[in-house]
């Protein structure tokens, strides 16, 4: 999951990175409202935070403007204490969901999880591929029931492809998705950390999950589609 965070308030801003950053989010931050606009129409991001007080543009006419262009990002306002007047124009203007200030940051995570979930296709907390399970909610990973152990990064990585089992998923995808990245064709980032998950998981042999698509990408999925 990839996640534009637009804060002015840097200590909070890096507050908060930090800890989405921890969860296997990849964060990207702007602190004010046009630069927010601007990364939110070049980056196909899965969520966006966006505080409503913020400088150069509110959070309210960002998301105005971004609607506006039919991007449907889903959207989550943060606003002032008791401002109910803001909240019903947030919605209004097109977020998905507001968080009041000052909040938990496990609110937080609990309301992305939600967008995630509410999503264009409904996604659940846990997705199952075969024998392996990956819980988003927990963060636990199960291959025929055994738990396995994955740093946050290879965890975005095997979510991100779980989430889109059965498709290819490119390299330049995963890269923005899972490192917030624009892709560089001559970093071999994603092998390496495809090649660990594939030791972790014990994946190989006819029953592989993760299959590469030479010069398109990985897939993973329990039936052989032809691939590597
Ligand atoms: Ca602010």
């Amino acid at each position: 999951m990839r996640i534009l965070l637009v804060e002015d308030e840097l200590h909070a801003a890096e507050m908060l990175a930090k800890g989405l950053r921890e969860q296997a989010y990849a964060v990207d931050v702007a602190g004010d409202g046009v630069s927010a606009l601007e990364a939110a129409l070049l980056t196909p991001y899965d969520a966006i935070v966006l505080d409503w007080m913020l400088p150069r543009k509110s959070g309210y006419d960002v998301c105005r403007e971004l609607r506006a262009t039919g991007n449907s990002v889903p959207i989550l306002m943060l606003t002032a204490r008791d401002a109910v007047g803001d909240r019903i124009a947030g919605l209004d203007a097109g977020a998905d969901d507001y968080l009041v200030k000052p909040f938990h940051y496990r609110e937080l995570l609990a309301r992305l999880r939600a967008l995630r979930r509410r999503g264009n296709v409904f996604s659940p907390d846990l997705v199952s591929v075969g024998d392996l399970e990956v819980d988003s909610r927990s963060h636990v990973v199960r291959r025929a029931g055994a738990q396995i152990e994955l740093t946050a990064k290879e965890f975005a990585l095997l979510e991100f492809l779980a989430r889109r089992a059965g498709e290819v998923v490119g390299r330049a995808e995963i890269s923005e998705h899972v490192w917030a990245n624009t892709y560089d064709p001559f970093s071999n980032l994603i092998e390496v950390y495809v090649q660990r998950l594939r030791r972790k998981l014990g994946d190989s042999g006819p029953k592989r999950l993760i299959r590469t698509r030479r010069g398109e990408g990985y897939i993973l999925s329990p039936e052989d589609h032809g691939s590597d």
